[in-house]
């Protein structure tokens, strides 16, 4: 059984109301209830076809809203004049891992680009079989951290709702069609979730009402860079999803480097936001490093690590990083990433090693976009590379980096 602990949003996407969009008419799978109730009124249509419209746009059967057998033809030509059924104009799917990964990059009716990846577990020791999606918020994103194919990419625009829950219906019904249901969903791919927070959880909304999508907030965890206000809002709201991290390093000059979102909102402001988060919603905070060789998987970073979240009820989550064009970075071998789990699991942190899934597709997000935006010019490349190792370099010896906060970051 699902239950929809989040509460109302009566938040309607600027598109669901407005006049002529660049995008096009809204898609039916970001409208509020309320505002798609008031058109219906409007229409002296009865409310119940509320219920008929939701059931067809999230049940995965149909196909356009002309085949919505339920509705009366008139209903189906006005329904076709104001919105659209789907916001994904082509998708580009890409199978790997013998199956067990599929990438699939969206076109959206600007042209803008995102990407979403479907990740298979089958079952095995006890543990169900699970199907998780990792969805996109933003098309590009300008938070720009240099290890992460989006961060490279810049910013590109928010997503609006639909276009947020049109990647999960997608999945959706490839999975209903071969028998099997989405377990579980990660805001994951590209884009900063709290930085486009509004539409982010009104898709939250619809994806977790019992009467849309039904998917228990359990299953839904979003991530986030460290958008200390973001977070704040988040607590004051008391949702019940996972919330999850972004650390990849416990040292400010360090993290200024990996995440430069941190020049704004330094660390330690970080992990005190998710901590009273923890507390507030009596949930475990889990925190994401990428592990990068001889960046930050030292042993002073292990260490600093395990001063900073000693005592805290946080899950630590590492991954070697996925190969990146344009860094001058590689993934932390195996048993450096081992000893680092040891330093923290030494403190009382629980502490998980990932496998990363779908390399040879590029599952970090953001690959597929930057293959089609084509190469950058080979000196551009070359100063990213010399700056990055500067960069690191200085962090090492403690330093920390003057650059100024990225354009459009936290404003
Ligand atoms: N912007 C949000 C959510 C999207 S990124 C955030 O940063 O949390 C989702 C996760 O993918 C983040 O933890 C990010 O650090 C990680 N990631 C990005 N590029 C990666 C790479 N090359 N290898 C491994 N993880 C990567
Ligand atoms: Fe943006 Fe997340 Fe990539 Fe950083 S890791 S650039 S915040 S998508």
């Amino acid at each position: 059984m699902t239950r929809s602990v989040l509460p109302a949003i009566a938040l309607a996407d600027a598109s669901a109301t407005a006049g002529p969009s660049p995008l096009g008419r809204p898609g039916l799978s970001g409208l509020p209830p309320n505002v798609l109730a008031a058109w219906l009124a409007d229409r002296g249509e009865p409310s119940y076809r509320a219920r008929q419209i939701a059931d067809a746009v999230f049940g995965g059967t149909v196909a356009s809203i002309e085949e919505i057998a339920t509705l009366p033809v008139g209903l189906r030509r006005a329904l076709t004049a104001d919105f659209r059924f789907d916001t994904l104009v082509d998708t580009d799917v890409r199978v790997t891992d013998e199956g067990l990964t599929e990438k699939a990059l969206h076109t959206l009716a600007d042209g803008a680009l995102i990407e979403s990846v479907l990740m298979h577990y089958p079952q095995r020791r006890g543990a169900r079989e699970r199907h998780t999606l990792c969805i996109s918020s933003q098309s590009g994103c300008a938070v720009g951290c240099p290890f992460c194919a989006t961060g490279e990419l810049g910013f590109g625009r928010d997503l609006q709702t639909a276009e947020i829950v049109d990647q999960v219906r997608f999945s959706s019904r490839r999975l209903i069609a071969s028998g099997r249901r989405l377990t579980n969903i990660v805001f994951m791919g590209m884009g900063e979730p709290l930085l486009n927070l509004d539409r982010v959880l009104a898709a939250i909304e619809a994806l977790n009402d019992p009467h849309r999508f039904g998917l228990g907030a359990r299953h839904i965890t979003v991530s986030t860079s460290g958008v200390v206000p973001g977070i704040r809002r988040l607590t004051a709201l008391g949702p019940q999803f996972t919330l999850a991290i972004s650390l990849h390093a416990a040292r400010d000059p360090l993290r200024d480097v990996l995440v430069p979102l941190n020049r704004r909102w330094p660390v330690a402001e970080v992990v005190a936001a998710a901590r009273d988060h923890g507390r507030a919603t009596g949930r475990r905070i889990s925190y994401e490093v990428t592990m990068i060789s001889g960046v930050n998987d030292t042993d002073l970073d292990a260490q600093a690590m395990a001063d900073l979240l000693r005592g805290d009820h946080a899950h630590v989550n590492l991954i070697p990083m996925n190969p990146v064009a344009h860094t001058p970075w590689t993934a932390s071998p195996m048993p450096v990433i081992e000893r680092f789990a040891a330093t923290l699991e030494a403190a009382g942190i629980q502490t998980t090693i990932r496998r990363n899934r779908g390399q040879e597709v590029g599952a970090a997000c953001g690959q597929l976009a930057a293959e089609r935006a084509g190469e950058p010019p080979a000196p551009a490349v070359a100063r990213r590379r010399s700056r990055l190792i500067a960069e690191s370099a200085a962090a090492l010896l403690g330093e920390r980096s003057h650059e100024p906060v990225p354009a459009g970051v936290g404003d």
